[in-house]
């Protein structure tokens, strides 16, 4: 029984292995696409640069329309100024296309001010590529560990599922039928390491002749407390000791 019970320790100890890296294999890939939205979030630092870059040329086309209007301006003015009679009107004409000229060098200004923020916005945006480049970067050789880790654990599942085969061959069938019952109700967990006195699932102390009984018989315990089976797993010196002291007792007795 007690060969049996170490058999049957380590298919719970597999079976625990199992359904983490099961857990694992659902949670790797949401993270992965987690990281994923965020990287491509991360590109919002070029589309704000882009934005202001567009801003900037619309605003110089603006610009450019005012200088169009202006010309038609002069040019009306100076159709009418050859057809002007008196020298007061045509010096009027003169007066309203210097205003007008003048006009034209102020946008102009305007613009070249236009022209020297948007050279500062390429380059903004030529850093803020270079900045998602390597924020995308960073964020890549993340989900490239995280893709091959799971990988990995899909590897490392297929091993435990043949090791959980294995190991299931191995054991006696009443006591097969004990564990897949109490793993049933009990979350999967159906076998409990005793390591000092107490159930190592519920925590629930063994009763000390119960735990003698424990240490010295071949019999299966359960828990009296969560039903689970009991194992001692208490380092082979130890036991041994207790089993010779225990025969010394007896044979003083
Ligand atoms: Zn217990």
């Amino acid at each position: 029984m007690k060969q049996g019970l170490e058999i049957l320790f380590s298919l719970q100890q597999n079976d625990d292995r199992i359904r983490e890296l099961e857990l694992k294999i659902i949670e790797i890939p949401a993270a992965i696409k987690k990281l994923e939205d965020e990287r491509d979030g991360k590109v919002t630092i070029i589309e704000n640069t882009k934005n202001k870059l567009n801003e900037n040329v619309k605003a110089r086309e603006k610009l450019e329309s005012e200088i169009q209007q202006i010309k038609e301006k002069i040019k009306k003015y100076k159709e009418q100024m050859n057809k002007s009679t008196t020298n007061k009107e045509y010096q009027g004409f003169m007066t309203e296309i210097k205003f007008e000229e003048e006009q034209i060098g102020l946008v102009e200004e305007k613009i070249i001010e236009r022209m020297l923020e948007s050279d500062e916005i390429m380059k903004e945006i030529r850093e803020s590529e270079a900045e998602f480049e390597k924020i995308a970067e960073e964020y890549n050789q993340i989900i490239k560990k995280s893709t091959q880790t799971l990988a990995d654990t899909k590897t490392a599942l297929a091993a435990a599922l043949k090791n959980r085969a294995l190991l299931r061959k191995q054991i006696p069938e009443n006591l097969l039928k004990h564990y897949d019952h109490i793993a049933k109700n009990k979350g999967g967990k159906a076998v409990s390491p005793v390591e000092s006195n107490f159930c190592g699932i519920c925590n629930v102390k063994v009763r000390p002749q119960r735990f003698s009984e424990l240490v010295s018989s071949d019999e299966m315990f359960f828990c009296e407390n969560c039903a689970r089976i009991l194992f001692l797993k208490i380092e082979d010196k130890k036991i041994e000791e207790k089993k010779e002291k225990k025969k010394k007792e007896k044979k003083s007795a």
